[in-house]
């Protein structure tokens, strides 16, 4: 199953990807995390993409081209893989066709979820990250059994630095002017599924399932 999910910060990409990995299977592509643990180690691409990370822009496509087509090379994706948070551009979308074209492989489904703004900038400042796994939680909608603390790994639970309102509102609007165009792109490829993204986990859990069902 080669699957890309679609939507704005915190539409709830990560969190169905990590649900859609354990059912099928197959890893979890997520550009953000691959730059952020970039950043976390300081490589030459780190130093380079942090100042787009934290104003909100989109580092440059050249950069997260790069880093998709070699992932997409290893073993693991041999089978599928989930793409979370890419591609965000169309020239992104064009280089991800050549590249799937390249090793003879086929998308099977593009998910959009459908979040209103106001829930997403909610869901955005309650957001909480495992520093330890990388699991994610929610203050209010995905509480840890344990105040501050993760509830797999028992690891410290971090905010991440863009979910500030100020740079949350301009991640809102670089998605409507770069992104939300996928849509129609990914539509006429007769590839896109729009789902409502405002149910709870559970509910756009299943949504999703029984759309890839149908493929
Ligand atoms: P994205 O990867 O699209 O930015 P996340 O999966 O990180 O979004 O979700 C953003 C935040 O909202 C997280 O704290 C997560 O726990 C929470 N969340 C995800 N899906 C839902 C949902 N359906 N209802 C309420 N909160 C959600
Ligand atoms: P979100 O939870 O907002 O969807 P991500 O974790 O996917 O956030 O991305 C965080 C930041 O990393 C983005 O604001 C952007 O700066 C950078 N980034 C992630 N994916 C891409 C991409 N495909 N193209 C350009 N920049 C990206
Ligand atoms: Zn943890």
């Amino acid at each position: 199953m080669k699957i890309i999910l679609l939507g704005p910060p915190g539409a709830g990409k990560g969190t169905q990807a990590t649900m859609l990995m354990k059912e099928y299977s197959i890893p979890q592509i997520s550009t953000g995390d691959m730059l952020r643990a970039a950043v976390h180690d300081q490589t030459p691409m780190g130093v380079k993409a942090k100042e787009y990370m934290d104003a909100g822009d989109l580092v440059p496509d050249d950069v997260v081209i790069g880093i998709v087509r070699e992932r997409l090379q290893a073993d693991d994706c041999k089978n599928g893989f989930i793409l979370d948070g890419f591609p965000r551009t169309q020239l992104q979308a064009d280089a991800l066709k050549q590249v799937l074209a390249e090793v003879d492989k086929q998308l099977d489904s593009v998910i959009s979820l459908q979040v209103e703004t106001e829930a997403l900038v909610g869901r955005l400042t309650g957001r909480r990250t495992c520093s330890g796994c990388g699991k994610g939680f929610h203050l209010q909608y995905e509480p840890p059994a344990l105040d501050g603390t993760c509830s797999s790994c028992g690891g410290v639970l971090v905010q991440r630095d863009d979910d500030c309102e100020a740079t949350i509102r301009n991640r809102m609007q670089v998605y409507h002017q770069q992104t939300a165009p996928l849509e129609d792109y990914y539509r006429r490829e007769g590839l896109l599924t729009v789902i409502d993204g405002m149910g709870d986990i559970s509910a756009v859990q299943r949504a999703i399932v029984s759309t890839l069902q149908g493929h």
